[in-house]
């Protein structure tokens, strides 16, 4: 029977069955793993709850999200990867453990496990370390860091192996990353710390400038989901907000119209517009053409903000396409890499 089974499938598939490896997105906002054999086995916000002055972990992912700004003094709800450096090294390796924990259980005690892990590129020398080294003591035997516009690229498709320019403008949560790759190399990448957490900021701001009304980031994240947009014409929506009048003290609601919070993220959107610009502006010439034929590609989920394709096409000149599954494509592009290690080594970050 065992045997049946073996010539039944293809090899590498049959050793899957049994391999621990692993492709994780280790971004601001949302932590992404994938399985080789498997596809993607976890999707959770990268936020950890744990019990204060303590790196006992009590909940992670959605659940602890759901916890932030809520939490009693006992408990410590937070984003430890916030703006694209490792706040605290502890709360990310208690992170990830209890996200590596949670796909492979005791399993990866048995069978040690590979892991290519995507981080912001302005990481520094020092906080990749703490990633590796809160991966290895999570189990992982042999661990390769890509940066995040690289696994970006490659999991949008583009030929990075080809002597053709590539763009890619990643909006995360923490953090925007622009780079030019070509010939698996990265040739320009500017990282800057403004992209979706800084529009729900703008957000809050403005309705607290306008309405004297004090909301919540996730609820600013909410509306900019909903009917946040980048264009200042096309059809009205609007939508209730709830928050703390500032000026008696008790709750309100409002309703906030698409024009307003479009006028809101403008200054933040043009931060994000200017370091493409600058990206560009360094490109190489033959790289640069390149870029005229085949655009710009948006990914992260910074990039599913209403019209913002249209704008950075109208304010570059150039052809830019969203990606498929812009919140997934630094975990596939880590996952093909993983699949192809020897293919992709020089890709890895040195
Ligand atoms: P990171 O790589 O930093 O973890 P992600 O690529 O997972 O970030 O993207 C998370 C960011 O995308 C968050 O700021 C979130 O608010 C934003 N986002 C997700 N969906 C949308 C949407 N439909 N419109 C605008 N922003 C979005
Ligand atoms: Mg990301």
């Amino acid at each position: 029977m065992r045997n049946l089974l073996i010539r039944m499938m293809p090899a590498r598939k049959f050793f899957n069955l049994f391999s621990c490896d692993m492709a994780i997105d280790l971004g601001t906002a949302n932590t992404v793993v994938y399985v080789p054999g498997k596809g993607i086995v976890l999707n959770e916000p990268s936020v950890v709850a744990v019990k204060a002055n303590t790196n006992h972990v009590l909940a992670a992912g959605k659940r602890a999200k759901e916890m932030l700004g809520k939490t009693p003094e006992s408990i410590v709800a937070s984003r430890p990867m916030r703006d694209g450096v490792i706040a605290n090294f502890e709360l990310t390796e208690s992170m990830l453990r209890y996200f590596i924990n949670e796909v492979h259980g005791n399993r990866r005690m048995i069978f040690k496990p590979r892991m290519v892990i995507g981080v912001p590129s302005g990481i520094t020398q020092v906080e990749r370390r703490a990633v590796e080294d809160a991966s290895r003591q999570a189990g992982a035997q042999e661990v390769h860091i890509v940066s995040e516009p690289m696994a970006a690229a490659i999991g949008a498709g583009l030929p990075v192996h080809e002597p053709v320019g590539s763009m890619i403008v990643d909006i995360g949560g923490g953090t925007t990353e622009v780079a030019v790759i070509t010939l698996k190399g990265i040739v320009f990448c500017k990282s800057i710390r403004i992209a979706g957490d800084e529009l729900d900021q703008a957000i809050v701001s403005y309705v607290k400038r306008k309405y004297n009304l004090l909301i919540g980031e996730r609820t600013a994240e909410i509306v900019k989901m909903t009917i946040g947009t980048v264009l200042s014409e096309g059809p009205v929506e609007s939508m209730e907000v709830r928050g703390r009048d500032l000026v008696y003290g008790v709750p309100k609601t409002i309703r906030l119209t698409s024009v307003e919070v479009n006028e809101s993220l403008l200054e933040t959107i043009s931060n994000i517009v200017d370091v493409v610009k600058v990206a560009l502006e360094n490109t190489p010439p033959e790289l640069s053409s390149d870029l005229v034929e085949h655009g710009i590609i948006l990914a992260g989920g910074g990039s599913l903000l209403r019209g913002l394709a249209g704008l950075l096409s109208q304010e570059t000149g150039l052809p830019v396409k969203p990606a498929e599954e812009p919140l997934l494509c630094v975990v596939k592009g880590a996952g093909i890499m993983l699949e192809n290690l020897d293919f992709f080594r020089e890709a890895l970050m040195k």
